[in-house]
This record gives structure tokens, sequence and C-alpha cells, in this order.
């Protein structure tokens, strides 16, 4: 194997941003290629300032590269100036550690954390020498596969992944380089053979082994495997407790500017706050914190090796990890070093926390209320009032900052204008809270298009229209028009149709996908090359309808296209938690109240690990209180 270093340097004072590609960062391994070992190529299929800061793709990095029988290197996705120039000169995708061909490494393993980002998938496999369709490889190319959260739902990319791996990747990594080392050592003979084999690790699906047949309405009939040790269902790894894997050790520090340019710490995994629409939390369960110790631990090394002076705590809801006021009171107490809680909770965010957190440098304040009314929260089951957001914001504004940030979703299931419009009010009041603290006080709104995602109560409701969302969001627009305090910000409706396309297809959509790629459509995530008349013009030259798989409710018998794939959640549980969504049920979170047996841990026989038994301070959520409550305030 060899570098093709001394053919790209050339190219590469020909380029935007020369410094995506050259590796050598702080913490970047170049681990030595021997033929007993297992060589990965871990993929970001995105630039490179999105991609580098991924601690999923950074912790498996490390993990491989310890290990004595594999090595990791990495790749992002190039720019289209740089794949321009390399398809000219006949070079191929190559990893930035040791600039070795993609073609070259046993496994190339992409990290799918959102959807838009399908087509580069191929455009890399295409770049690395490696025919795309997985059925059209020979036993030399590599095994093509995929991890994160997408794969929950893999069955768009199913032509094209040899396998997908579901859920926490820590331990499952060392069994797929048990069975592709053995592969090799045989001889590389089949690709069949090394496919049903990597098919009996758990967590492990091999979408070539399984058959799908279709009512004539277009409707799935049955998923069926094609051999007798492949599983009809396909469940996730989930790593029991998170004090065992105290990754990563050395985060890479960049050379050029990336996004999340800073020390980040993963303080837990999970949630079971049992928010509607999202998918992290629901698939993610149960929750593991890390113990306190280890996260101080984590961020004094990580603090002195990187040099960084700023540390974000990173989960899906900082704020609920046990002791978070110790944890950022110590941090916030080290020199000049900045605390950021890039997902907090209203009900958990306290004048406790605001204090110690500006103590340093104040980072952006960024609270996700989602739903301008308390009906339309009570429907999301994102269960925080208005008081808890006016005492955050309070709090925030009384502790010296002057703007925050917002986010909303629009689109979502029962949705009225009077919702809608909830939203300019919140926001309106939240500028008059600031006002009383300084005379600039702002906020930025930032409205998302709901797209409905696999393993999620709402994984049955059809998706709003292009047309409805941007008429929802002119109507925010026209409200806030004289609202000097409050700027307005909203996701591309066109993207969100997509996404959604994309989010909960079928494998029928995999030469939709191809043709995207083939006819140019790559970083579709990226406004300047979005693209939606090569998607619409795919799919009516492929028979199919947009409308059908987005904007269609589905019903409770319909077989959907990842019931073959089990993220531990019973059907019927998430269901029911839809029947309760139209009903404006509020559901309380499990890490407080009783089980209600959804089954992520029921099913695989662990526990939550956190560290306290009561809920965090500050919040109505947890106590059960006001959740059933119908137009509480
Ligand atoms: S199985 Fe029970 S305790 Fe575990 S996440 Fe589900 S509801 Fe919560």
């Amino acid at each position: 194997m060899t570098s093709i270093w001394t053919q790209l340097e050339p190219l590469l004072a020909r380029v935007q941003k020369p410094a995506r590609y050259i590796g050598c960062e702080d913490g970047a391994q170049a681990p030595e290629h021997r033929s007993d070992k297992v060589s990965w190529l871990l993929a970001y299929p995105d630039a490179y300032e999105i991609g580098l800061p991924n601690q999923g793709l950074q912790i498996l990095y490390e993990i491989l590269n310890e290990r004595t029988d594999a090595v990791a290197e990495r790749t992002y996705a190039p720019w289209t100036d740089l794949e321009a120039l390399l398809r000219a000169h006949g070079l191929p995708l190559f990893s930035v550690d040791t600039h070795r061909p993609a073609g070259e490494f046993d496994v190339l393993a992409f990290n799918l954390s959102a959807e838009l980002v399908y087509t580069n998938v191929l455009n890399c496999i295409d770049l690395a020498g490696v025919p795309v369709r997985a059925a059209a490889r020979d036993p030399e190319h590599p095994l093509i596969g995929a991890g994160g959260h997408c794969t929950y739902n893999p069955e768009p990319l199913a032509d094209f992944l040899d396998f997908a791996v579901l859920g926490d990747g820590e331990e499952v990594v060392a069994e797929i380089t048990g069975v592709v080392g053995a592969w090799k050592r045989a001889g590389r003979a089949s690709r069949a053979d090394v496919l049903l084999d990597l098919a009996r690790i758990t967590g492990v699906y091999v979408p070539s082994l399984y058959d799908v047949d279709y009512h004539a309405d277009g409707t799935i009939a049955s998923v069926s495997p094609r051999h007798p040790d492949v599983p009809a269902v396909v469940e996730k790894r989930t790593i029991a407790d998170l004090a065992d894997w105290p990754y990563p050790k050395n985060q890479l520090v960049p050379l050029t500017e990336v996004v999340h340019d800073r020390l980040n710490v993963e303080v837990f995994r999970g949630c079971t706050r049992g928010c509607r629409f999202c998918q992290a939390g629901m698939i993610t369960r149960p929750v593991r914190e890390r113990p306190a110790d280890q996260v101080r631990h984590m961020i004094t090394s990580g603090l002195k090796r990187t040099g960084y002076d700023e540390v974000a705590l990173t989960s899906l809801s900082t704020a609920d990890f046990s002791g978070i006021e110790r944890v950022v009171a110590d941090t916030a107490g080290e020199d000049n070093v900045s605390v950021s809680l890039p997902s907090l909770r209203v009900d958990a965010f306290t004048v406790g926390i605001a204090a110690q957190i500006q103590k340093a440098r104040r980072t952006g304040l960024t609270f996700a209320p989602e739903a301008g009314s308390w009906r339309m929260r009570q429907v999301i089951n994102k269960l925080i009032t208005e008081d808890d957001l006016y005492g955050a914001v309070e709090s925030a504004y009384s502790q010296g900052w002057r703007r925050m940030k917002l986010y909303f979703l629009t689109g979502l299931p029962t949705e009225t204008d009077e919702d809608t419009l909830g939203i300019a009010e919140l926001a309106r009041r939240c500028v008059e809270i600031g006002r009383r603290y300084h005379k600039g006080a702002s906020v930025t709104i930032s409205v998302g298009g709901f797209v409905p995602k696999p393993f999620t109560p709402f994984q049955w409701f059809g998706q709003n229209t292009v047309a409805e969302l941007t008429r929802k969001v002119n109507l925010l627009r026209d409200a806030l028009r004289r609202d000097k305090g409050v700027q307005l910000k909203w996701h591309d409706p066109k993207a969100t149709l997509i996404e959604g396309l994309a989010s909960r297809g079928d494998r029928r959509l995999g030469p939709v996908i191809e043709q995207v790629w083939r006819r140019g459509g790559v970083f579709q995530e990226w406004s300047e090359h979005f693209d939606l008349e090569l998607w619409d013009t795919a799919m009516s030259d492929h028979g199919l309808s947009t409308d059908w798989y987005v904007h269609r409710h589905r019903t409770e018998g319909e077989v959907l296209p990842w019931d073959h794939i089990s993220a531990g959640l019973h059907k019927d549980f998430l269901w029911q938690d839809w029947r309760d969504a139209l009903a404006e049920v509020g559901l309380p979170d499990c890490r407080w109240t009783p089980c209600y047996d959804c089954g992520a841990c029921t099913g695989y026989g662990i526990e939550h690990i956190v560290a306290s038994a009561t809920p965090p301070a500050g919040g109505s959520q947890g106590t059960g209180q006001l959740v059933f409550l119908s137009g509480a305030r």
C-alpha cells in the first residue's frame, strides 16, 4: 500500500481549502499497516470541517488503533474542487492520515448522521474505485459499511452497503474486525461468506441477505431473511456502562477552522425525556451517565493536551446530568476556561448553572422549546411550561447574556396557526424579559420543518408539504416584521422534503439516489448545491411518488421499511404514544418515575445509570405534577 501524497500535493495549491486534506492534526495517527491487521478507513461523507469534530468517528479511530489486529485512518468527502482534480488526474479517494488510496483498505465505513449526505456516500465509494452497487463488488474490494443514527433505516442505501451497524460501535467493531481478519487469513475467497459471518454478529445488518415483497398498493408485504442463520429482526448494540469507554482520549485538534472547535466531553448517552419528534432520544435509550470523576478527568487532561480554552459537555440534554452544577463549577473554576452546554433543556437550566458558566467567558446560549404553545408541547411531549422558559431566559439575561437562540419546529402533528404564531409570542416575551436587563437584548428564532423519523411515535405521521411549511414560515415572518429584537431564520422546506423522503424511504429509492448522484447531485445538505429538480426528475423517472413516501399518513398495521431492525422499542409502545400525542397526553421521564416498558431496558436486561435519584432542580418534568394537566401553564 503506498501513499499518493506526491501526486496529491501539487493539486492542493489549486483548491479552496488545502488544509482539509493534509491531516497532521494533533491527535492524528499514522498506524503501521500489516497484512495480518484489518485496515479500516472511517469516512465522514461531508466536508472536513463538518466531519472532523464527529465524536463517534474519533472514538472508533482510537479504539481500533489501540488493537493489535486493526488499524484505522480517516477520510472526508472531498469538496467539488478537489473531486474534479482527482478525477482529471485519475487519483482515488485517500485517507488524510497517510494518504493511502481508499480502495486498498479492508473496510470503508461511513458515519451516517444525516440523510442528505447519501449521494456523497456513493460519490466516495466511486472515488475509491469501488463499484457503487454491492452486488457488483469482488472479494478484493473493501467491505462498505455504515453506522450512525441513519442506519436505523438503512433501506434507501440497501443497494450500496455491504453492512450497517446499529447502535453503539465500541464493542461491535472488535467483532467485525475478528470476522474480516479470519476472512483475510482464509484467502478472501468469497464475499458471500464474509457477509454471512457479519450478519451473524448482533447489531450488524446485511441488506443483501433479505428479500422484500410488496403489496399492489406499494406498501411492504414482508421482509424475509434469505438464510436460516440470518436474524429476522436485527437488534441494536448498547454498551452497558460508559465508564468503561473514556474516549476519545486524544481528541483531534484541527489545523483549520471546523465546527464545534473545542474540547468535547460526552457526559451521558441516551435520553428518556420522551420528546416524540426526537429519534436520537428514542434509539439511544437507556440513559448511561459517565461518572462525574471521569468527566472531570477527561476535561482536565483534554484541556491540558489540546490547549483549548473551551469545553462542551455533550449529550442529548446536558443539564440533566446528575451533579451538573458541581462539574460546571469545577471546570469554570479553571483559569479562563469557558463551558458550553450545547443541548440545554430550559426546565433544567438554573440561575446556578448560568452563574457558573458565565464566570470565564459567555458562550452562545441556545434553548430548544420546539413549539410555541403548551398544547403543542404536550403533543410532542416536550413538557416545558412557559414559566420554565421565561425562568431560564431570565436566569441567562440576569447573568449577563444579551442574546440567545431559540429552536422551534413547524409542521408538527395537529399544529394550528395559533400554535405557529405562539412562537412569535414566546420570542417577543423573551426579548421583553431581556430588556429589563439590557437595552439591546435580542433573540434569534431558528425554525426547522418537522421530519417524522423511524422509531419515534411520529413515524406514522404524514409530513407537511413544502407549500404548507412555506406558508407557516411566512406567517411567522409577517408576525415578527416589526419586532426589531427578534431575528427569524428558517430551514429550506424543499430540503426538508428530501430529508423526509430519505428518512422513511425503502430500498426502491436506491436507483433514485444513484441517479441524483450520477447527474451531479452531491453535497445536498449545502444550500448552494441542493437541487430539488434532480430529485423530482429521478423520482418520476423511476415511477415513484414523493407525495406517497413523504406526505402519506401510515396505518397501524402497515409494515414499515425498518420493521426488521430493532432499537429495542416495542412497536405497540410507540403506537400508544402516538395515540397519546393526538390526545395531548404527556408521558413523564422514566428515570424518575416507574418504567412504562418501552422495551429499551427490559428487552436487553440493562438499566439506566444515573447518579441522582431525583430530577434536576427547577424542572417541571419528572415529578409528573404538570404532565397530565391539560392547559397547564
Ligand atoms: S424500558 Fe422502562 S425504564 Fe427503560 S427506557 Fe423504557 S420506559 Fe424507561
